[in-house]
């Protein structure tokens, strides 16, 4: 049995790719282990996005080909966004490898791995961005037992100009409903009680294979999927959070009401020149909606400071915003320059010292806002997934408020037991996390999540 060791760099996407490789080879007999002493193969699905990213690749490359040289491992693969992103070049960028193949290759990575073990050439697969998914079973699970990522599509057909992901990550393409849905229920059968659903735009989802927008329809299916207790969205678009949307999370008990939702900017003048849409004002807008469609539901969006031809006054701009819309969550980045982007080639680049300084700010100005969101939570009843010990007298978790490895942590008094769902009481609040007393085990949680999520003192339920 030939054993297998899969690296993945960049997003929860790739996460869900290198689980798809892992399903496929396993089911074709090869042995998948990340902490093997000796790997026959070793694969490196690895991140293009930005700099940084592909300067983390190329390193993680240079060590197993390093690793090759002492017999640690046999062959290495080199998958995902950065093959993709620089093509055939990438043996110059990165030498050494066996093989490099770009996205969307999970359902026959096995032949891939028996080619390159088979032969003493260099072998490239790295044809225009297209995503074969592969089959539902396959898909093996690494990470927390209960909680899981679902891709349901892949790609993008936006045009934001600071932007590379739809030239490696190729147009929109959706996932089948129905293949969707296997999928859930076979996340269920593994133990998953929250999938977290993403794409690069989510509200974009069925449009390719239907010509309509069918996110409504595929979370009312996602809502039946039996042992499933938490529905979560990340990624969408600001213009396309319909009212069909909306009331499809308001209505289906499992839904939670977190709304990741990328602005970038809010000032129309730097909305324009990044080909984002609406303004500051239309985003307020939408979020009253929101609001008033779900009273307790958690906004988080992400800022770019610093693009070019941003001014004070824009920023300024943003800042006044932010503490006007009072999002629960908030992050950003810093503008990097991405060769084959039109904003690589706009006058006014900021310098990094500005952009340094405006990052800062920017951060400081949430964290305030986040402790006033949090302290509004105190003496209030929530919902909590527990995950694991923080200590000897608390558990950490997440509320319905916080999507994994990006948001804050609810610390729970006690030791429940990793991946239940426990109902709490906040009694204390930080900028990011929230500390909670336990008051019961969320009974029977499937379909009555809505009604726990968060409960004032005086209604007994
Ligand atoms: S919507 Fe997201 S993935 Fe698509 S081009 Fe814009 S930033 Fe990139």
């Amino acid at each position: 049995m030939k054993t297998v060791r899969i690296i993945t760099l960049g997003c929860a996407k790739n996460e869900v790719d290198s689980e798809e490789i892992a399903g496929v080879l396993a089911n074709k007999g090869f042995r998948v282990d990340a902490a093997a002493e000796f790997a026959d193969v070793t694969v490196i699905n690895t991140c293009g996005f930005l700099q940084a990213a592909r300067d983390e690749g190329i390193a993680t490359i240079r060590a197993a080909v390093e690793e090759k040289r002492n017999g640690r491992t046999g062959k290495v693969i080199v998958a995902g966004c950065l093959a993709q992103r620089i093509g055939k070049d990438i043996a110059k960028v990165a030498p050494g490898a066996d093989a490099y193949v770009g996205v969307g290759h999970m359902e026959r990575f096995d032949e891939i791995v028996e080619l390159t073990i088979g032969s003493n050439d260099t072998y490239f697969e790295i044809p225009p961005p297209h995503h074969r998914w592969a089959d539902v079973p396959t898909r093996a699970r690494s990470g927390a037992p209960w909680s899981a990522y679902l891709k349901i599509s892949e790609g993008c057909d936006h045009k934001c100009t600071f932007c590379t992901i739809p030239s490696f990550r190729g147009m929109h393409q959706s996932k089948p409903i129905e293949r969707v849905e296997s999928e859930a229920k076979h996340l269920a059968r593994t133990g998953v009680r929250e999938i977290n659903l993403i794409a690069q735009d989510v509200t974009q989802y069925g449009y390719d294979l239907y010509r309509e927008f069918t996110l409504p329809k595929l979370l009312a299916k996602l809502n039946d999927v039996e042992g499933i207790d938490w529905v979560r969205l990340l990624y969408f678009y600001p213009n396309r959070l319909t009212d069909e949307v909306i009331d499809a999370m308001s209505s289906l008990d499992k839904v939670l009401p977190y709304i990741d939702i990328p602005l970038q900017h809010v000032h129309p003048e730097v909305l324009r020149s990044m080909k984002r849409p609406w303004d500051g004002d239309r985003y307020l807008k939408l979020f009253e909606k929101l609001r008033r469609a779900m009273p307790d539901c958690a906004i988080r969006t992400t800022f770019i400071v610093g693009f070019p031809g941003e001014t004070e006054q824009h920023f300024d701009y943003l800042i006044d915003w932010m503490k006007e819309a009072m999002l629960d969550r908030v992050g950003a980045f810093v503008f990097s320059r991405e060769p084959g982007t039109l904003a690589y080639d706009m006058p006014n680049q900021v310098s990094a010292k500005v952009k340094r300084s405006r990052y800062d700010r920017l951060m400081k100005t949430q964290q305030l806002i986040s402790l006033e969101k949090n302290r509004s939570w105190l003496g209030k009843r929530i919902q909590v997934l527990i995950e694991q010990p923080a200590d000897e007298n608390w558990m950490a978790g997440r509320s319905f408020r916080d999507a994994p490895e990006i948001d804050g942590l609810v610390y729970v008094q006690g030791t429940e037991i990793p991946g239940e769902m426990i109902e709490v009481e906040v009694i204390d609040a930080e900028e990011y996390d929230l500390y909670a007393k336990p008051i019961r085990r969320a009974r029977n949680t499937r379909g009555r999540v809505k009604s726990l999520r968060m409960v004032a003192p005086s209604n007994p339920l």
